[in-house]
């Protein structure tokens, strides 16, 4: 089916720095073509100085909402009128829905992380799990994996600001969510092969493995940590196989990148906006030859 844009037509946008490399254009104009519905996708290069404006011009030009990313998802929580919950524990937001000039915050990478495994039968429910990583990607994926019914993360990071920003939030999360949820240094390597040893799922929530750090993973002594029966997620979808999920594959393990996550994050923003489901089969291929 071919849309064409008319007077009537309604605007979703992303509003994030940097911007032009972004699919999500992509995903939500072909899914937009495919049902039919009358509304278009645009990328806005808006930074954290530009954001209030942005934000308001959701208001002012009665578009239906609009997704942020870096490094937009944390400050934009202040200008919203209403925050989902997994939004207000995270403290951040990717998607704004606009109801008549009401704007709810929502967050929807850890819905779309979770999503993601479920459709490539990995199994997590009631189990324990260890992520590399404790910024805003971990976080998402903490909360939603705890709100699921993980029954215990182990959260591994370097020494660095994010450690100690994570620390309170942890215990939030544990506190509201019944999961264990455990904080180490990621230098502690014997903490972490015993961690991993009785996981059943890996995730590198880090940007390690990526430009500038293509072909870097983020933990050492991979080889033996890995084994045939733990899966393991990477975050990072460019490039596809990073040098983690390389080795992983290599040992026998299930592997799963970034792009799920991104797929079905797009996904979950898009049945907000339009209280339809993305034809996600037939936008699969699509995000796969771009
Ligand atoms: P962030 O800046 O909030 O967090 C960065 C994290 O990486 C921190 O935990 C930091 O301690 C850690 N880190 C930085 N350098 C490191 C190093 N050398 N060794 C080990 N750890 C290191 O970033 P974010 O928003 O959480 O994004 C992280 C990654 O997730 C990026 O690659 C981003 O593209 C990806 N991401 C993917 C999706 C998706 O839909 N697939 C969604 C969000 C983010």
């Amino acid at each position: 089916m071919e849309n064409k844009i008319t007077g009537t037509t309604r605007l979703t946008a992303l509003f994030a720095t940097p911007i032009r490399h972004s699919i999500s254009p992509l995903i939500h104009n072909a899914s937009f073509q495919k049902l039919g519905i009358d509304a278009v996708y645009l990328a806005f290069e808006v930074g954290k100085d530009k954001l209030p404006r942005a934000i308001e011009s959701i208001r002012t030009l009665d578009m239906l909402g609009a997704n942020l990313s870096m490094p937009n998802k944390q400050s934009a929580i202040e200008w919203m009128d209403e925050l989902s919950d997994a939004s207000r524990l995270i403290g951040a937001v990717n998607t704004i829905v606009n109801e008549n000039g009401k704007l709810t915050g929502h967050i929807t990478d850890g819905t779309g992380f979770m999503h993601n495994l479920q459709d490539n039968g990995i199994r997590v429910i009631g189990q324990k799990i260890t992520i590399i990583g404790a910024g805003g990607a971990a976080t998402a994926i903490i909360v939603q994996a705890a709100l699921d019914g993980v029954k215990e993360i182990s959260v591994f990071n370097l020494k660095d600001d994010f450690y100690t920003m994570i620390e309170k939030k942890l215990q939030e999360i544990e506190t509201q969510t019944h999961c264990k949820i455990s904080l180490y240094d990621l230098a502690d390597q014997e903490k972490l092969e015993s961690e991993i040893s009785d996981s059943v799922l890996l995730v590198n929530a880090t940007g390690v493995g990526m430009k500038p750090l293509e072909g870097q993973i983020p933990i050492k002594n991979l080889t033996k940590i890995l084994r045939a029966d733990l899966a393991v997620a990477d975050v990072i979808y460019n490039p596809r196989e990073t040098e983690l999920l390389k080795q992983a594959r290599l040992i026998g393990c299930k592997t799963t990148n970034g792009l799920g996550m991104l797929l079905y994050q797009g996904a979950a923003a898009f049945e907000l906006w339009t209280g339809q489901k993305m034809p996600v089969a037939e936008i699969k291929p699509i995000i796969l030859e771009a």
